[in-house]
């Protein structure tokens, strides 16, 4: 008897948890039609920023628009390098180029796949002895659902005058040194893509800043960057807002979140247990806990991922690679690569493969994928 196929993601199930709040949320944006910056808007942002323990919570329209607007706040542009992993994302590397400035892809650590400090010295040394960028930013990912080694960067950060963003889009809800995601950096971005740690119904994303100027600075640029007034324009800015709709439903999901990532928690440690002895499981970020947005392990090789991949799938297993290509190896990004070899962000494009980790993951089915794991790897 073949069992119906698991979904990798079950966003019905958290909506029928959250049903009645929902829809009451909902039906009172229906009944004051204020559509852009509702009071919702303005209620959500107080909520986020005292969640994650932020002084100010800037929300917007999608976590690449938050890359965005932080980076046009601080003037990037033509002739800036800006530091990031290899191994995240194409959002993080987009950016900068948009802007006109260069992205310079650092290597990850092989074993909690964060962006590996030593490595990040290493090319601001070599930019600064090539001369022809200045190095202002560094956007550190918290890939996966971990933080980054945050208090090693923040170091290396100060020591060489670098601005910090905290590319936090699947991490929100982790937390370092007993302290949320939201503060480490000089601003940090959250994403709210649906199948982020929290997800809204749309696009959505936020930047938290412990600046009050910053934040200012923020809210102008992403309203065309308007002054005090609608029609002043003081910077040239985008349109860049959360949509009222999106607000309302991230307070709706942020009543259960803390609980989701309690169950996220769970299910990591299940895994951990059952599968840790077929195929390498995730490493830990020490002092650290995870929001769980991926579970991530690594087989021996390219052919033993893609024979797992397969055999799960025949199983009605599914899996997802995160990611299959490094971004300083992709067609659109080689030519503004210098040419260092990140050996490890390769490798793991390799070997690496997600499973299932969401809150409505039922005990009989992470049951089933782990047995599947344990047969196949
Ligand atoms: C999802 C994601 C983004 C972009 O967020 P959007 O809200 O989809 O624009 C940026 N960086 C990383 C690492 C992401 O995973």
């Amino acid at each position: 008897m073949t069992l119906p196929p698991i979904p990798f993601i079950d966003l019905k199930a958290q909506q029928a948890r959250i049903a009645v709040d929902l829809r009451a949320r909902i039906d009172r944006v229906l009944a004051h039609c204020q559509f852009i910056l509702g009071p919702e808007v303005a209620e959500l942002e107080q909520a986020l920023a005292a969640f994650c323990g932020a002084a100010h919570c800037v929300t917007i329209s999608s976590g690449t628009d938050a890359l965005q607007i932080a980076m046009m706040a601080e003037g990037i542009g033509r002739g800036d390098a800006v530091f990031l992993p290899a191994f995240t994302y194409t959002a993080t590397a987009e950016v900068p180029l948009v802007l006109g400035a260069t992205p310079v892809f650092v290597d990850v650590d092989p074993r909690t796949f964060q962006i590996d400090p030593a490595h990040l010295e290493a090319r601001i040394a070599q930019v600064k002895a090539a001369g022809v960028l200045r190095p202002r930013m560094l956007v550190a990912v918290d890939l996966f659902g971990q933080p980054a080694d945050w208090p090693a960067l923040s170091a290396i950060a100060a020591q060489e005058g670098l601005f910090t963003l905290d590319d936090c889009a699947q991490s929100f809800g982790a937390s370092q040194h007993g302290k949320r995601l939201g503060s480490q950096a000089d601003a940090t971005m959250a994403s709210f893509f649906p199948s982020k740690s929290l997800g809204a119904y749309g696009d959505g994303g936020a930047l938290f800043t412990q600046s009050a100027e910053r934040a200012d600075l923020y809210r102008s640029l992403r309203t065309h960057g308007e002054g005090t007034t609608r029609y002043e324009v003081l910077r040239t800015g985008m349109n860049g807002r959360m949509d009222t709709f999106q607000a309302a439903v991230l307070l709706s999901k942020l009543t259960v979140f803390e609980a989701e990532l309690a169950l996220r928690e769970r299910i990591a440690a299940t895994y951990d247990r059952r599968i840790g002895n077929a195929v390498v499981t995730p490493a830990r970020v020490p002092d650290s806990t995870s929001a769980w947005a991926v579970y991530s392990i690594l087989t021996r090789d390219a052919g033993a991922r893609d024979a797992l991949q397969a055999a799960l799938k025949a199983e009605g297993v599914p899996s997802a690679i995160y990611y299959p290509r490094p971004l300083h190896l992709q067609p659109a990004y080689r030519a503004h690569h210098d040419g260092t070899a990140l050996p490890v962000s390769e490798n793991l494009a390799e070997r690496i493969m997600a499973l299932p980790i969401h809150p409505d993951l039922s005990d009989a089915d992470l049951d089933r994928i782990c047995e599947a794991v344990v047969q196949n790897a």
